[in-house]
């Protein structure tokens, strides 16, 4: 080998060069992290809506030693605790044994993702198809979620105060629903129309069921809606539900496919909900992996970031701000002071360069799928509009840790300037006061039914935020 000019050294001291999994990674770490994949797909298989995310956490936190927290409960050093808010969002925290008054480290993802909510009254019939009206949830693209197997999700609260859980569409043997589309040669009107515009919110019908009820005597019932009556009667008889009670209900309509890896070399996964519960899962597993660190680490799942981060569940509410003032109270600090050495890791997915649409990329800037866990500096839409945009004294500290962890990451920005945009949890958090930046793992076909993320890059989210608790 000739050796290195100046130039060619002063090149390499100087520029940078981002580097993919394949060009670091021994062998054996790259097995760890298809290892580590594992594990998350069998988590995100039983995570299609935030309650059931928020239940499969419980059981990951439950094996790992936490202990069920409710606010006021008190709260000692070296504690493993999980706050389950309300079924929608989780809150697991071990608390350290350095003063409180050093700061918690906090890393926020979300558990809800993209997908069709039933109406209040959803169950209406026609031509002898029994239907579900819908109601989207978060930015979906409509065409995306006709002709596919669905699944339904959710929970129903009946007239008398219970509450059943209902999943149907997952379990092997199980029917699915669907949402019909025309055929071609019936589609010269509807393909003329702009994409945007070829399907509408109210078409977006649910097949539940085709066939009329049979009477004792084997006739077709001689009341009307048939088809409705029958799938009543089913619903009835599997959840003790009726009619009325679906005022009372969350039911979601989800993809009915289940993860698989993607690729003949397996480095990808396809599934529903990586967004964001792909930041979720190495949140949970980096907390419990830190656990030797002398800081206080709260890992949190939130809920609503779809529809702007609202409510009770979503990170807009006081309920992490409360629980630091709860940590002071019970710590000895002051919770301002808290607040305010504190340091978060907005845990959210990032758009990965997509080489079969670059014009929408720049690529420069775009992460790029297997180069490891994406940095937003900022995020937001024209003009950085909305976004949190961390400063760089926050980002050289991040930037610091994981380069001295031996992280693989990039830097992410969503795609070309005024191309569109999007916004994350991380400036509802850093309005508590509370140093935020973005970072996440690259998705392709992001907010589709069937998104796709590297294992390697999941795998780095999960040391990037185990070297930040540390
Ligand atoms: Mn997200």
């Amino acid at each position: 080998m000739s050796e290195k000019t100046r130039g060619q050294t002063l090149k390499e001291e100087l520029f940078y060069k981002k580097k993919s999994a394949f060009e670091v990674k021994t062998p054996e770490e790259l097995q760890q992290a298809k290892d580590y994949a594992v594990g998350y797909s069998a988590w995100l298989d039983k995570s299609k809506t935030e309650r059931e995310a928020v239940e499969a956490g419980i059981e990951l936190l439950e094996a790992a030693g936490y202990k069920p927290y409710s606010v006021g409960d008190p709260i000692k050093a070296g504690d493993r605790l999980y706050l389950n808010n309300r079924g929608k969002s989780l809150f697991a925290m071990h608390v350290g044994t350095e003063p409180i008054e050093n700061g918690v480290r906090i890393c926020a993802a979300h558990i809800d993702s993209p997908r069709l909510d039933l109406k209040q009254h959803p169950l209406f019939e026609n031509d002898g198809f029994a239907y579900f009206k819908t109601h989207y949830y978060g930015g979906i693209r409509k065409y995306q979620w006709i002709t596919i197997p669905l699944a339904l999700h959710g929970v129903v609260t009946k007239a008398d105060g219970e509450t059943v859980k209902i999943r149907i569409g997952d379990e092997p043997g199980d029917p699915v629903l669907c949402i019909s589309d025309l055929l071609p040669h019936l589609a010269k009107n509807q393909n003329g129309r702009p994409l945007g515009q070829a399907f509408t919110g109210e078409g977006l019908n649910v097949i539940l069921g085709s066939s009329p009820f049979i009477e004792e005597d084997g006739k077709i019932t001689p009341a009307d809606e048939k088809s409705k009556l029958n799938i009543m009667i089913l619903l009835n008889e599997k959840y003790g539900i009726t009619e009325s009670d679906f005022i009372s209900a969350e039911l979601s309509i989800v993809p009915a496919q289940n993860t698989v890896d993607v690729g003949l070399d397996r480095w990808l996964i396809g599934s529903y909900g990586h967004d964001d519960r792909v930041c979720s899962y190495p949140a949970l597993t980096a907390l419990m992996e830190a656990e030797e660190s002398v800081h206080t680490n709260i890992a949190v799942l939130a809920d609503k970031e779809g529809i702007g981060s609202v409510g009770v569940s979503g990170m807009q509410c006081v309920l992490l701000s409360d629980l630091i003032d709860e940590l002071a109270k019970n710590l000895g600090g002051n919770p301002n002071v808290v607040r305010d050495r504190s340091k978060c890791l907005s845990a959210d997915v990032t758009a990965a360069f997509d080489p079969n649409y670059p014009e929408v990329y720049e690529k420069r800037n775009s992460a790029i799928v297997h180069a490891g866990v994406g940095l937003a500096k900022y995020t937001g839409s024209g003009g950085k509009g909305g976004t949190n945009d961390a400063s760089a004294e926050l980002v050289g500290e991040v930037r610091k840790i994981f380069d001295d962890a031996g992280v693989i990451w990039q830097t992410a920005e969503l795609g070309k300037v005024d191309q569109g945009g999007g916004g994350t949890v991380a400036m509802y958090i850093a309005d508590h006061n509370i140093e935020t930046v973005d970072i996440g793992v690259p998705v392709l076909s992001m907010h589709a039914p069937f998104e796709l993320i590297s294992k390697a890059d999941l795998y780095e989210a999960h040391r990037a935020f185990a070297a930040f608790c540390r």
